[in-house]
């Protein structure tokens, strides 16, 4: 029995648990009786090992209705003050179009979606990144570019590790200018650190080429304070010297300005957030990342690129998927998995919604409102610098006393950025009104007054850019930038690109290690909240009372559940919390002078990140065996961690398993490393199958992170937003991640992990409100379930597929493998032919040939209803059916309903049909298609031949097809 069913009282209202756990008391059940077990806390024992089961409750509030959560969240909401933010560094006001608001960023369609990897599916979205990419190539004037990074730090990072790889490591010094985001050199300076790259900070103007050899060279364009530089001799002087140039940028300059890549770049950098992403006080918003086509294979993130189907249709899908860290492991130079997908959808649609005229025009404003602002000032008798400028200026006063203006400023709800020697930054943006000029004229005038008005100044003024700064080339010529003007075009268009992807709005997408549960509305309507998202990164600590309460009560839950004493809420992505945590480590070890521990072990079975993000925190990995039953080799951890005794650093560890199971020897794992001067880092991915059961801390673990986009409800946005801040024991508490302007740590603290303080936290409310929603008691009823699910199907299917890895009475944890590998020889089906079957009957497939090559990963949740887990399994065993006919004769081995899927409205209405088995059999294999049924909008994708005809931009159509086979 759920908790709320046992104690509700008549006249108390619904709390929320009985809505996020999809199946009522009565069918959870029918499910234990199907496994022969007669209770929730039965199946409990039977999986989790005895000596690690957390003996009492979860200190943690009780569970609560949506109502009243959603009022608590209000009520902390109206603490933060939101003021006119002219803070710049990177961070812009501007203006969400509603539009583009309501059906994207706050549609289930858009932000339940999973990582495009099953492309057939998802060819919306694919789209929709395309124009990211070919939005940035365009604007940055650099061929290829990326589907998003984290933030403008994490991207500047990369670029620098890009430099230093494709110097094959032999140029350990890179050089960036005092002209970039001081956030941006902080995440700069902690890579270079780990990475042993000697990292110079300076004015360009100084570099001494004669005595280093740098890899790269970082610059800003416009600077920080926003100057504009020609950037065009220093270029060739780093070329000749083989250092690549990075530069970081801004995209809306760019509209006006010489694009990077015409004057020397080879690779630019930046963030899209002002192409209609909220502040958020610093996230989520997508960066990017442009390059030479050269440079290709050293790409960090994700690259979407135009191939064909078996029909010889375009189809877009993840290009040169290989190159990611699943394949290249420890030889991996990016450990960047979950990136920021929503977002770039976001930025790439506003660009489709403005065009080329519509940015421009803005940009010209913008920059015109500068200049009446520069003007004003100086008629006031500021101190403006006359150099080039776009949208930001540095001004100072030699009437008024610095803390005067800052109370001016204050006082009219502005907030502008303090620099050191006395003078302000204030850098204008899309949302600016003459209004606004009006106030700042106010406050830098001596007597608050002003005798002229913003208006007459501008009206005074032409807005050009002189040569050499000036744009010649044009940008975003494609047709889709120049179509979808009208708000029903762009509606149409957008809703054109949602019905060819299939997300959680259709149907349960069990993606094992990835956990796909509700994403519930009320979980996410605070976070377009204004005082939430209107909030720049660096406002001042007395404007955000409520997001500092939010933090403060979501790391005292995190702390519980984890069992841990400090948490880290920097970390942006699970991957960026591996790296913080591996760094926290070394901190550690190196304060207690050890700093020569630079091993880290890692179990085979480990998801492709750790072994990445241990190479970027500067650790040597070697990996550790696992036994048949997929658990990690004592006998082997127990050889390596003491053949290494002296520069054992740290074990990666995953639980319950990568392989789905609580492995009984978890406790003697953490021993033995621990022994052996180790520290032990949980990656906390499956924490969904230990949330009130178990817990890291407990366990003997010393610091893990946590998915928020998996275990804590926070969408997966189609590949991102996502959060991944770690948990960790005392000793390492006082070592976790700083931050140069606002730092959330003590002075022990390691380096910024991203560019904002708390990584992303405008979507932190939906994992403090799934948490106060829930309460301890549902939270830990809620693992029961997805427990219970996970193995109620597996008992369904076992039947008729293997299941692998099971745990000692036969049953796993919240996941299972199924093993496929056997159809390979008896009918020539692989994984992949099932997992594009499942798309005929309206199923997104599980995780596929991860951990184990020909295999499928279930991961139910806890979310879905029985019918639904009935509904997938009927699915598979249908499937499992039609390999029986192959493997029987009864169909051809290469022309059957798994070969062909999926099946397109095309394929199926052809006149041409001349398949051995119905149109009818291929549409519709399952009755609950008659009622809905979704259709996947291309047939099965060509991936080789994609990445041999590599078009990672808006294609001109007859263009990829009529290409020549490479
Ligand atoms: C998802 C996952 C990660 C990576 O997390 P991201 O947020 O995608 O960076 C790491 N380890 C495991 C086991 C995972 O499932």
């Amino acid at each position: 029995m759920s908790p709320q069913s046992e104690h509700r009282w008549f006249f108390e209202p619904e709390t929320f648990p009985v809505r996020h756990i999809g199946s009522t008391d009565a069918e959870v059940q029918e499910m234990l009786e199907v496994l022969g077990l007669p209770s929730l806390d039965a199946l409990v024992q039977a999986t989790i090992p005895q000596d690690i089961r957390l003996q009492n409750p979860l200190n943690l509030p009780s569970q609560r209705t949506e109502q009243d959560v959603l009022g608590e969240m209000k009520t902390m909401a109206q603490q933060n003050t939101v003021y006119r933010s002219f803070i710049g560094m990177g961070y812009y006001d501007c203006v969400t179009p509603p539009v583009i608001l309501r059906n994207i960023l706050e549609n289930p369609a858009w932000y339940t979606q999973y990582t495009p990897y099953q492309a057939e599916l998802a060819q919306g979205r694919l789209e929709a990144l395309l124009n990211f990419q070919t939005m940035v190539t365009d604007l940055t004037g650099l061929p290829l570019a990326n589907a998003s990074l984290l933030d403008e730090g994490t991207a500047a990072a990369e670029a620098m590790a890009m430099c230093f790889a494709i110097g094959k490591s032999s140029r350990p010094a890179f050089f960036a200018s005092k002209g970039c985001h001081p956030q941006t050199l902080a995440v700069v300076q902690t890579r270079a650190e780990s990475l042993g790259i000697t990292l110079d900070i300076g004015m360009v103007d100084n570099i001494d080429w004669e005595q280093h050899a740098y890899c790269g060279l970082l610059l800003q364009y416009p600077t920080t304070d926003g100057f504009l530089r020609n950037y065009q001799d220093l270029a060739q002087r780093a070329h000749e010297a083989g250092t690549h140039v990075v530069v970081a940028t801004d995209l809306l300059a760019l509209t006006l300005l010489k694009p990077p890549g015409e004057f020397g770049a080879d690779i630019a950098i930046g963030s899209s957030q002002r192409f209609g992403v909220p502040l958020g006080f610093g996230g989520p918003h997508a960066a990017f990342l442009s390059t030479k086509e050269e440079f290709a294979r050293q790409m960090p993130g994700r690259i979407v690129g135009a191939s064909k189907d078996a029909k010889g249709k375009t189809a877009y899908r993840l290009a040169l998927q290989t190159r990611e860290q699943h394949i290249r492991r420890d030889r991996a130079t990016s450990n960047i998995c979950t990136a920021q997908v929503l977002l770039a959808n976001i930025a790439g649609l506003y660009a489709v919604y403005h065009g080329p005229n519509g940015l421009k025009r803005m940009a010209e404003r913008v920059h015109g409102m500068t200049q009446v602002l520069v003007e004003g000032l100086t008629r006031l008798g500021c101190q403006v610098t006359d150099e080039m400028f776009f949208d930001t200026i540095r001004v100072s006063s030699v009437s008024l006393k610095p803390e005067n203006i800052l109370k001016q400023a204050t006082h009219h709800g502005l907030n502008l950025r303090s620099f050191e020697d006395g003078s302000f930054g204030i850098s204008l943006d899309e949302a600016t009104t003459l209004d606004d000029l009006e106030t700042l004229f106010k406050t830098f005038s001596k007597d608050g007054r002003i005798w002229f008005s913003p208006k007459e100044l501008a009206e005074a003024l032409t807005v050009s850019i002189p040569a050499p700064f000036a744009r010649t080339t044009p940008f975003l010529t494609h047709e889709v930038f120049n179509r979808y003007h009208s708000e029903h075009e762009l509606l149409r268009y957008m809703h054109r690109l949602q019905s060819r992807d299939l997300s959680l709005v259709h149907s349960m997408i069990p993606l094992g290690s990835c956990t796909m549960k509700l994403n519930a509305t009320s979980e996410m309507i605070p976070v377009t909240w204004p005082e939430f998202s209107r909030i720049h990164p660096f406002a001042p600590q007395d404007q955000t009372a409520g997001y500092n309460q939010l933090f403060q009560q979501l790391e005292s839950w995190l702390s519980e559940i984890t069992g841990f004493s400090g948490v880290s809420l920097q970390p942006n992505a699970g991957s960026q919390g591996e790296y913080a945590g591996l760094m926290v480590i070394r901190a550690y070890q190196k304060h207690r002078g050890e700093a020569q521990r630079n091993i880290c072990l890692i179990p085979v079975s480990a998801h492709g990140t750790n072994p990445a993000s241990a190479v970027i925190a500067g650790l040597k990995v070697v990996p550790v065996s696992c036994d048949k039953q997929g658990n990690i080799d004592v006998a082997d951890l127990q050889a390596k961690a003491s053949q290494h005794r002296e520069q054992l650093a740290a074990l990666m560890v995953t639980y319950p398993s990568t392989h789905g199971v609580f492995e009984e020897s978890i406790r003697e794992v953490c021993k033995i490393v621990h022994e052996h001067g180790g520290q032990v880092y949980m990656d906390g991915a499956n924490m969904n199958a230990m949330v009130g059961l178990c817990r890291p801390g407990d366990i003997g673990a010393d610091v893990c992170h946590l998915n928020l986009h998996k275990t804590f409800c926070i969408p997966h946005g189609g590949g991102g937003p996502g959060m991944g801040p770690i948990a960790a024991a005392s000793h390492l508490t006082p070592f976790l991640p700083g931050h140069p302007i606002r730092n959330p740590s003590g002075d022990q603290a390691i380096g910024a992990i991203s560019a904002a303080p708390y990584g992303s936290p405008s979507i932190l409310p939906i994992s403090w409100a799934f948490i106060a929603l829930m309460g301890g008691d549902g939270l830990t009823h809620s693992t029961k379930v997805a427990i219970l699910n996970a193995n109620y199907m597996a008992k369904r299917l076992e039947k008729d597929y293997r299941v692998l890895f099971r745990g000692k009475n036969g049953l796993s944890a919240h996941e299972f493998i199924l093993d496929l590998r056997p159809f390979k020889k008896s009918a020539d089906i692989e994984v992949e032919d099932v997992a594009k079957r499942l798309m005929d009957f309206g199923f997104h497939a599980p995780t596929i040939s991860w951990p184990v090559a020909g295999t499928m990963m279930i991961e139910p949740t806890e979310s879905e209803s029985k019918a639904e887990l009935d509904r997938y399994c009927e699915a598979l065993i249908t499937i499992r059916k039609e390999i029986e006919a192959i493997e029987e004769g009864r169909l051809p081995r290469d022309d059957n309903p798994l070969k062909n899927a999926p099946h397109t409205i095309d394929v199926v209405t052809s006149s041409q049909w001349v398949h051995p088995y119905t149109q009818e059999q291929a549409a519709f294999p399952a009755p609950w298609l008659r009622d809905y049924k979704f259709w996947p909008s291309v047939s099965r994708i060509d991936n080789a031949y994609g990445d041999r005809n590599l078009v990672c931009t808006c294609p001109p159509m007859e263009d990829i097809i009529k290409k020549p086979e490479a």
